[in-house]
């Protein structure tokens, strides 16, 4: 597998340190407001990674933070008037519900940052006995960026130059280099209020966001991790800063790769909250928006190419989506119609008319998405040999002849694996192959439970709703009345 690696600014052989431990570590959202769209770009890359590095058989620890203690979480806890986790609390629960609705696979961890405030303080103390930070007079600690010769090494910047440079621009003295960033942040009152203040060996105080990341990348998962992803905006100073203070501490490489997706822009924007196209998965889910149409627009453009969200893609999305299931039912039932027929006695004919070439070519689609894939990640070339596979069963199942056993099974068994890594057909079927039956049953019970909160049976309404979760069905009351959809498979 190849992929591109931001620090040496090429494309590189991919060489796992262990094939059967893979360890990648995902900068994770801040958890101060619902992850946004843009946000889900980076986090759908970082499912697409994880699913395809265990397609190719690797075991795969997939390790991504949530950020629940920095500038953000502490302002906005402040003007909500809460605590610090009374106000992330929520946002990593509607995380956890959106990247379920998006089909990702269960991860490794999702540490919060707060569950390593020791480990953090440690972390400081091992760089200031190296003499990599020092102590600023009102308690915070710095780490001195002259200390650390690599570093730049990431981004290009921040270089002797450019700290004279910028020193001259904001006439900053309070730090001993501007370059040079907090390691440990003393208290101000409205930490405080929030409660976001921990003891430390230089007084009360909190950590620094690029100390957070680098304190579980190396708690969880080692000095050295194989892949560490994030949104092109953290490259500077967020992993340059990162890299400078685990490279000091451990003396070993961080991060043998560097991946870094590229923005999302909204209908050719970039997305803001000041130009209203600031969508969050739950708002286009209630709007109507399939799951799996959001999922596939956010991985239909290469992670490094530009890609710009727009409801005319959702459109398109949703119908390729629904080309993909229809075709899937298409060789599927076929192969029902095969058993019926083998079992009447036509199993000879219906053989000897196949000429196994569609099997074949199954096999030549797979394994040009699989190379494509492995170049890193190419989605769209993929999609092109998905498609190139559609093609060629539609034409051979419309053919006089038809197609073999062998043909649909190998058919079924490419397109199974095309989405393992893709996740998008199984997650489509959750919510749109439901059949009548169950979706019948579903709505009794939904009725069921509405009935019994109009009388405030809320004992039966809630146990309905357990059961209802239990079986993969999520419920939204709406003022429009009950809504449901499938999160899961019924039954599993
Ligand atoms: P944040 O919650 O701001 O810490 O960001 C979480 C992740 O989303 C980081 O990896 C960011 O780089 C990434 N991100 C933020 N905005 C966008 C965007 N418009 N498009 C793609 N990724 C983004
Ligand atoms: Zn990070």
């Amino acid at each position: 597998m190849n992929l591109y690696d931001s620090l040496h600014r090429e494309l590189r052989r991919f060489e796992p340190g262990n094939p059967s431990r893979v360890t990648v570590y995902g900068c994770g959202p801040t958890v101060y407001d619902y992850a946004h769209i843009g946000n889900f770009r980076t986090f759908v890359v970082y499912d697409l990674l994880h699913r395809h590095l265990r397609r190719r058989g690797h075991g795969v620890e997939f390790v991504v933070n949530f950020t629940d203690v920095d500038d953000k979480t502490i302002d906005g806890a402040a003007a909500a008037g809460r605590s610090l986790s009374e106000h992330t609390g929520p946002f990593i629960e509607a995380f956890l519900e959106d990247a379920e609705t998006l089909g990702f696979l269960p991860g490794s961890g999702h540490p919060r940052a707060t569950e390593f405030i020791p480990a953090m303080v440690y972390f400081v103390e091992r760089l200031l006995d190296a003499g990599h930070a020092y102590r600023a007079g009102d308690g915070s600690v710095y780490y001195s960026v002259a200390t650390f010769g690599d570093y730049g090494k990431l981004s290009g910047k921040g270089g002797e130059h450019d700290a004279r440079r910028s020193r001259i621009d904001t006439g900053e003295f309070a730090k001993a280099d501007p370059r040079d960033f907090a390691l440990w942040k003393a208290a101000q009152p409205t930490d405080g209020e929030v409660g976001a203040v921990w003891d430390s060996p230089w007084g009360p105080g909190r950590p620094g966001w690029h100390l957070e990341c680098s304190v579980m990348v190396m708690s969880l998962l080692g000095d050295t991790v194989d892949i560490h992803v994030g949104g092109e905006d953290l490259l500077f100073p967020h992993h340059e800063n990162e890299i400078a203070q685990s490279e000091a501490a451990s003396g070993h490489c961080f991060a043998r790769f560097w991946m870094h997706v590229k923005h999302l822009k909204v209908d050719d924007r970039k997305m803001s909250k000041s130009l209203g196209n600031f969508h969050t998965v739950r708002e286009l889910v209630r709007d109507g928006h399939d799951p799996a149409a959001i999922r596939w627009v956010l991985l239909s453009a290469h992670y490094r190419s530009e890609l710009n969200f727009t409801t005319s893609a959702l459109a398109d999305a949703t119908e390729a989506v629904q080309r993909l299931l229809d075709f899937r039912r298409r060789v599927t039932e076929g192969e029902a119609g095969d058993v019926a027929e083998r079992e009447a006695g036509g199993s000879v004919a219906r053989a000897a008319r196949s000429g196994g070439d569609l099997e074949e070519r199954a096999r030549q689609h797979l394994a040009a998405f699989d190379a494509a894939m492995d170049q890193d990640l190419n989605v769209p070339r993929a999609l092109a040999s998905l498609w190139g596979l559609v093609r060629d069963g539609n034409a051979a199942l419309d053919a006089p002849g038809g197609v073999s056993g062998g043909d649909r099974k190998a058919v079924l068994a490419a397109l199974a694996e095309m989405d393992r890594t893709l996740g998008v057909m199984d997650l489509a079927a959750r919510t749109r192959d439901v059949d009548d039956d169950t979706s019948r049953r579903i709505q009794e019970m939904v009725e069921a439970r509405d009935r019994a909160r109009k009388v405030r049976d809320f004992t039966t309404a809630d146990r309905l709703r357990a059961e209802l979760e239990s079986r993969g069905v999520r419920l939204e009351d709406t003022p429009a009345g009950t809504r449901w959809k499938l999160v899961r498979p019924p039954g599993s």
